[in-house]
């Protein structure tokens, strides 16, 4: 399956970060993977014009579940897709805690993401706690059952599996815990989407570096990286994308 490399920018970025795309666009030339970034809502448009013509698509980091409506301050999928973004990362462990978003909230987003014809990242993954009380499995399993949609399909949903614990902290799990949550998914995809589940790619995100992409693209299952810290300077990113060649 072709990796998928998607940048995070969470709250980062002005007009002048999108420079940030340009030198990208330069870095990764014909790249063997699929590149998405995620800027700001502010700059999604403005991304989508300086991307267009390279490999780079552009997503969203959130949307409404709703097309439109009295809901003050957010964003419909639909005006997303008007603009030309073409992924939505949902249920981020920081909106999650933040926000109290809890899984059928994820779903009704992504059902909505589908419905403007876009590819929803749907994040989960465990708290350090739960980890550490033997309960990942578990608590990935059952966030990934009540966060998908019926409309879920290989071409319009991926997984993002991101450790709490790993995000932002420079704490990468071993290898074998990737494998076993990323195995562990696989067959939860198969066994509620069929042959869909099959296509759908696992992304692993949590402190992934250019110095530990390779090793981590080398599990199985693993079919790409959900990147924030690292997606925010051109050059690094840009070593996260060789490195899943
Ligand atoms: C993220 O925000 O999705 C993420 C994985 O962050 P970082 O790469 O900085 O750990």
């Amino acid at each position: 399956m072709k990796k998928l490399i998607v940048g995070n920018w969470k709250m980062n970025g002005l007009a002048s970060s999108l420079a940030e795309i340009e030198a990208l666009k330069g870095l990764t030339g014909e790249a063997a993977c699929d590149i998405v970034v995620c800027p700001p809502f502010t700059l999604v448009e403005k991304a989508v014009e300086r991307a267009r013509g390279s490999g780079i698509a552009i997503g969203a980091q959130d949307c409404h579940a709703q097309t439109s409506g009295a809901y003050t301050g957010d964003v419909s999928a639909e005006m997303l897709a008007e603009i030309g973004a073409r992924f939505v990362i949902l249920g981020h462990s920081e909106r999650r805690s933040a926000y109290k978003e809890m899984d059928a909230v994820v779903a009704g987003k992504a059902a909505a993401v589908h419905g403007a014809g876009l590819v929803s990242i749907i994040c989960v993954g465990e708290t350090r706690e739960e980890r550490d009380e033997g309960r990942a499995i578990k608590v990935v399993r059952a966030q990934l059952e009540a966060s998908i949609p019926n409309t879920a399909t290989s071409s319009n949903t991926t997984i993002a599996y991101e450790p709490v614990w790993a995000i932002g902290t420079g704490l990468v799990p071993t290898l074998e815990q990737i494998e076993e949550i990323h195995s562990s998914i696989r067959q939860a995809l198969e066994k509620r989407l069929g042959e869909n589940g099959q296509g759908v790619r696992i992304l692993y995100g949590g402190s992934v570096k250019a110095s530990n992409a390779k090793a981590i693209f080398g599990v199985s299952n693993v079919d790409g990286a959900l990147v924030g810290g690292a997606s925010l300077k051109a050059s690094e990113f840009a070593g996260i994308i060789t490195a899943a060649a």
